[in-house]
């Protein structure tokens, strides 16, 4: 009965229940398997979006399963009274993939917002001042992170921004130099692919003029990796093709695969050293379950070589999508992080077109597919798609 319900009137059952600030949802899904799930009805989708760059090894994958119900057999939660085998485990083998240098510190939360909170406030408690923060840049909705969010719509409606923020243009150096110059700057903050912007990449040179430019000021230079970290680049963390060291570094999404987690990183003691005890905190951050997940997908890209396999499948998905059809004017991005641009307004159609013929996909902005699968995705997923997408863009321009 109650089933039957849920297949019935979900979607009126969503409007009666939940806040609509995510608007109306677009299937109601029942479980998964690899990089398939499965709505209600029984219909199957091939998800390209992964949760929005979460689902790392996918669906259900066995070892993510064994390890998360393995450690909510013995514990799921302690307090930061205390601490566990898998938080100490996590943060020591976050500092190592981060190839970070003695005296570096893990902040462990639940979100990517809240590890840009942690991150705000190490700026800020080192030095009251301006943080700069990119031209549509994206760190997150909660009212620290959103001051950072370029999106005027995201913030209007909640009056002054929280922290003094600048926005900067990209990829422009001197802008930067001459916000430095001014003395007041705590941080500078970026993703070094603007994920919600619509996959821009920001270049190996920007990264390394900002990393000498913050240095020579001494300004902290934070990089926000929620999005293109973990190994979605094919990389551990994006900002390493650029061989530069941050002061901090955000991670989030694709660290729990699934389960969610958070992460704040401090380079070096002198950074790690400024936020005191009893300065910041969080209840459920870094509990050993989070913990255990967040390993489980370590430790399968690692035996998995998931990072070759990213890189070869973004190549191979990248080259076939540009020659795939006309409108396609360019696909920005690597790995398992690609936006599909398009010479008009269609991505939203092409979303709906594609959830008919059985996949899922993101329109990050009107113009712009993203793609931000598992890294699990087979080459003949990729290729299923690719093979499907020169019939659905044709459908939906007729
Ligand atoms: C998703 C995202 C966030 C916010 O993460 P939440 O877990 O939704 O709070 C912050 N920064 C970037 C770059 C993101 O992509």
């Amino acid at each position: 009965m109650a089933e039957q319900q849920t297949n019935g009137n979900w979607q009126e059952r969503y409007r009666n229940a939940l806040l609509g600030v995510f608007g109306n949802p677009q299937l109601c899904l029942d479980h998964g398997q690899g990089c398939v799930v499965v709505d209600n009805d029984g219909k199957e989708y091939l998800d390209l979006l992964g949760g929005i760059a979460v689902n790392a090894l996918g669906y259900a994958h066995p070892a993510w399963v064994e390890a998360v119900s393995h450690q909510s057999e013995t514990l799921a939660h302690v307090s930061n009274f205390f601490t566990t085998g898998p938080q100490l485990d996590l943060a020591e083998k976050l500092l190592a993939l981060a190839k970070a240098p003695k005296g570096s510190a893990v902040f462990l939360s639940n979100s990517g917002t809240e590890a840009n909170e942690a991150a705000i406030k190490i700026c800020l408690a080192r030095k009251n001042g301006r943080i700069i923060a990119l031209n549509h840049a994206f760190h997150g909705r909660s009212l620290g992170a959103l001051s950072l969010t370029h999106k005027i719509a995201y913030r209007q409606p909640f009056g002054p921004s929280a922290v003094d923020v600048t926005f900067i243009a990209p990829e422009d150096p001197d802008a930067l130099a001459s916000e430095l110059d001014r003395g007041d700057v705590s941080g500078v903050f970026m993703e070094p692919i603007q994920g919600e912007a619509g996959v821009v990449p920001l270049s190996d040179e920007y990264l390394q003029q900002v990393r000498e430019l913050t240095a020579c000021h001494d300004v902290l230079m934070v990089v926000d990796e929620v999005q293109c970290g973990m190994g979605r680049t094919g990389r551990w963390f994006a900002h390493q093709s650029a061989h530069i060291t941050p002061d901090v570094m955000t991670m989030a999404k694709a660290l729990g695969g699934g389960f969610p987690i958070g992460a704040t990183m401090a380079f070096g003691s002198d950074v790690s050293g400024i936020l005191a005890a009893g300065q910041h905190g969080t209840t459920f951050g870094g509990n050993p379950l989070a913990c255990a997940a967040a390993l489980a997908v370590i430790s399968t890209i690692e035996s998995d070589d998931l990072l070759t396999h990213v890189r070869q499948i973004g190549t191979l998905m990248s080259t076939a999508l540009r020659q795939s059809h006309p409108r396609i004017t360019e696909v920005r991005g690597t790995g398992a992080l690609l936006g599909v641009q398009f010479d008009s307004d269609i991505a939203a159609d092409l979303v709906a077109a594609a959830r008919h013929a059985g996949f899922i996909v993101n329109a990050v902005n009107p113009s712009t597919l993203r793609l931000a699968p598992p890294y699990i995705l087979t080459k003949a997923e990729a290729e299923s798609f690719i093979a499907a997408l020169p019939r659905l863009i044709d459908a939906v321009q007729a």
